[in-house]
């Protein structure tokens, strides 16, 4: 077990930014890496392992309701969020994840503090929730789009010429008191290059199936996209801290950024290390009470207690968790 977890710490560590560490995209990360995993296949292999690891931690996240975990997924258009969140959370339990998207933002969301929508969709304790695109929408469309800024009917005050490092700051301290509070942030940019854009935008135009996913706006946001690739780069840069740090995911590769941000949630759900809820010695009495309560109540022939006679044992590996005496 040991060893597995430590083989994800090492495996995510490299994409984790630095804090306090200036970033520029185009310099440092390569979105075509990855990260030394030789193939697909290869890739396919670690994945089915993680994906055991990730419903089993989720399991004890989910027992232990003391923490919760908000993954963020940020990425350009066609940067693979949608087929990300399908993969990694395939084979986790529904009940224990939520999804939330957010889009211009509506009247009603408008009305409100920019950070109001996105805490109305934090998770529960002993939840998992993707936020697909996030509050960092408001340091990157926005910032890129000024418009936008100017639609939020701010005070004066507060759209003046600081209002991106005080948005870094007020995310900042948003998500650490999140911290502080038992809410793990996991930040996710999958990082896409403009000639793997190009490509998949063709084809969501040559493939009739993928018609439906190309829209005219993402081609015209590709227009922008050396401010996006600035906004990015200051946003890496201000908002990696010690209690929510950002993983870059090398996107080129969907099998690649898949494994990779699995790899990121797991790393985080190991380090919460969630343990199963123990039993009080009082409960374990009244446990003991009720369970020879119920042997008596066994029907003719049948054994008072097939769990610890063993008969399932051979099937479901049973352990009775309440020793006799
Ligand atoms: P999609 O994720 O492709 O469905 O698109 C959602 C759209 O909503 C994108 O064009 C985003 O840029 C836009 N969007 C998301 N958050 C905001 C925001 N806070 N302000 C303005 N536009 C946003
Ligand atoms: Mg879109």
């Amino acid at each position: 077990m040991a060893g597995r977890e430590e083989r994800i710490a090492k495996f995510v560590e490299p994409l984790r930014v630095r804090p306090g560490s200036k970033v520029d995209l185009a310099k440092r990360f390569d979105p075509a890496s990855t990260n030394g995993v030789a193939s697909k296949q290869r890739g396919k292999e670690i994945l089915a392992r993680k994906n055991d690891l990730l419903a089993e931690y989720q399991s004890r996240l989910a027992a232990q309701d003391t923490y919760g975990v908000l993954v963020v997924l940020q990425a350009l258009d066609a940067g693979g969020k949608d087929g990300t969140i399908k993969h990694v959370m395939s084979g986790v339990n529904p009940q224990g994840v939520s999804v939330h998207g957010f889009k211009v933002p509506s009247a009603e969301e408008l009305d409100h503090d920019y950070l109001w929508r996105y805490a109305r969709r934090l998770p529960r304790r002993g939840e998992i929730a993707i936020f697909n695109r996030s509050h960092y929408e408001e340091v990157l469309v926005v910032r890129v789009h000024q418009e936008l800024l100017e639609r939020q009917k701010l005070p004066k005050a507060a759209r003046g010429k600081d209002v991106w490092k005080r948005r870094y700051r007020e995310i900042n301290d948003w998500e650490r008191y999140l911290t502080d509070n038992g809410f793990r942030v996991v930040k996710l940019f999958l990082n896409l290059s403009k000639e793997e854009q190009r490509i998949r935008f063709l084809r969501r135009i040559d493939l009739p199936d993928h018609n439906w996913k190309f829209s005219r706006a993402d081609v015209a946001e590709r227009a922008h996209w050396d401010d996006y690739q600035r906004a990015f780069s200051e946003m890496l840069s201000n908002t990696s801290t010690d209690w929510a740090p950002w993983y870059v995911i090398p996107a080129d590769r969907k099998w690649y950024a898949r494994i990779a941000a699995g790899a990121a949630i797991v790393n985080a759900l190991i380090d919460i290390d969630p343990r199963y809820p123990t039993v009080s010695d009082a409960t374990r009495r009244e446990l003991r009470e009720v369970r020879a309560a119920l042997e008596a109540q066994a029907p003719e022939g049948a054994a008072p207690d097939p769990f610890e006679a063993g008969e399932r044992a051979g099937r479901d590996g049973a352990k009775t968790a309440v020793a006799r005496s």
